[in-house]
């Protein structure tokens, strides 16, 4: 049966990362799978500046990030003592880079298709480093991960996917170890896509899922989930056993261990989901079950929040058909919705725009007088045992006292509970409701 690893970012950040990784890939996988990286630490973001940069014409300050990107590359590779044997095969990749760039900078203007275009190159120079120090052999991830056109944010094909996967499927029950890149996709007609930020966890399990895993990993840099974001507690304690549910809110709620997107594959196909430590490969690892833990009625096991929140706010008298029409035209250009609650008194959106795209629909819609406000963030207490005590959500959110809360998020998920606060509280608030809300899980029930 197929295992699948996936090493983020920050496993393949630098020669010691990547060896500490091949050690992983020796012990995991001794009969041959599939390894996901993601591009190197800090690509993805200076690959965007790039285009950022030459997309406002600045083509002096986008080939600076480039040459940063290359040198930074070449020095891993050579700590490696892979320099030799790779360059040949980067030096198109950084050329095409330098080349859809200046097209940028020509046309004053970077767009989504040929952004993604451009991180492409940061995720594959990332793989083919990777194969070569895991003694695994490249494969385009292209070959099968088919998407749709929304570029920034496509949206896999499953049944193109699967299809598209077969000889994967076969090559790897027979033993082969493959490396391919994450985040990264292709359109029927071959053209580029991402998956949006983060996306090469839902790689994995979209892969896992189409090769019929038996498990996937995924490599990271803390000891498995956490019950909140270690950044801003400091006593985030590792959750040893969660349900997908309780993954699946945890993630779409912000938490960035997991992409948003990367539960549901697990859900169909019902492989074994597993997140562990490239820095520590002895330590627990958190195990994600299609079947919940035993929890505490009541018990919250973990808080998450996403900042970067705008609410858009419709009055009554515009009826459900105009939102509706904007939640639409927000999701298509490739923005996160993360509430949508209408009621008598008007109807209240919670969105994040992710995409250049999004960032525009949201300006029309403000420019053509609807109520819209950033700075907002979303929180969200996560657990189980929500489940069968829904009150105490209620009662959780006594922890909040004074705060200006900017409205409640109830969805059909009944492991979880989410509103709004402003962005500039989150430091304080999100410790507090650690502090008073989540049941760490060394109380987890056996
Ligand atoms: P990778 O590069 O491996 O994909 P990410 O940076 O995307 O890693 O995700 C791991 C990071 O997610 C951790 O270093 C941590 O700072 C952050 N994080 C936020 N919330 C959580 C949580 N609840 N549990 C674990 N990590 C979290
Ligand atoms: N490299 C991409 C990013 O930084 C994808 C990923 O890391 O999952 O967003
Ligand atoms: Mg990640």
């Amino acid at each position: 049966m197929t295992k699948v690893l996936k090493f983020g970012g920050s496993s393949v950040g630098s020669a010691e990362a990547l060896r500490r990784a091949a050690a992983i890939v020796r012990e995991e996988l001794p009969g041959g799978g599939l390894v996901v990286v993601s591009a190197l630490r800090g690509t993805t973001d200076l690959i965007g500046e790039a285009c950022g940069a030459a997309g406002a014409g600045d083509l002096p300050a986008a080939r600076e990030r480039l040459v940063a990107l290359r040198d930074r590359h070449r020095r891993v590779a050579s700590e490696l003592g892979l320099w030799t044997e790779i360059r040949s095969t980067w030096m198109p990749l950084f050329e095409r880079l330098d080349q859809l760039v200046t097209g940028m900078a020509l046309l004053g203007e970077a767009t989504a298709r040929g952004r993604d275009s451009a991180l492409a190159v940061g995720e594959t120079l990332s793989a083919h480093l990777a194969a070569g120090c895991f003694g695994g052999a490249f494969r385009d991830v292209r070959e099968a991960m088919r998407t749709d056109a929304r570029f920034g944010r496509a949206r896999p094909q499953l049944s193109a996917l699967r299809e598209a996967a077969a000889p994967w499927r076969e090559a790897l029950a027979a033993g082969a170890l493959w490396v391919t890149q994450g985040f990264l996709g292709a359109t029927a007609d071959g053209l580029t896509t991402t998956l949006g930020r983060g996306g090469s966890d839902t790689s994995a399990t979209l892969l896992g899922e189409a090769l019929d895993a038996e498990e996937v990993q995924i490599w990271t840099d803390v000891d498995g989930v956490l019950t909140a974001d270690p950044s801003l507690v400091e006593e985030a304690r590792p959750i040893p056993r969660m349900s997908l549910g309780e993954a699946e809110a945890l993630s779409a709620f912000g938490a960035k261990v997991l992409h948003a997107d990367c539960l549901a594959p697990g859900g169909r196909a019902g492989f074994r989901l597993v997140v562990a430590n490239t820095l520590r490969p002895g330590a627990p690892r958190t195990e994600i079950l299609p079947h919940p833990p035993a929890r505490e009625p009541g018990a919250v096991t973990s808080v998450a929040y996403k900042e970067g929140i705008a609410l858009l706010r419709f009055p009554a008298a515009a009826g459900l058909e105009a939102p509706l029409d904007a939640a639409r035209r927000l999701e298509e250009a490739g923005a996160l919705r993360f509430g949508l609650v209408s009621s008598p008194a008007g109807t209240l959106m919670a969105l994040r725009p992710e995409t250049s795209a999004a960032t525009g629909v949201l300006a029309s819609l403000a420019a053509a007088g609807v109520g819209c406000e950033s700075g907002w963030a979303v929180v969200a207490l996560v657990g189980e045992g929500l489940r069968t005590d829904p009150l105490a959500a209620l009662r959780h959110l006594a922890a909040l006292g004074q705060e200006p809360v900017g409205g409640l998020l109830t969805g059909s998920s009944t492991v979880s509970i989410a509103f709004l606060v402003p962005e500039s509280r989150l430091g304080e608030l999100i410790p507090r409701l650690h502090d008073r809300c989540v049941v760490a899980p060394f109380q987890e029930q056996p």
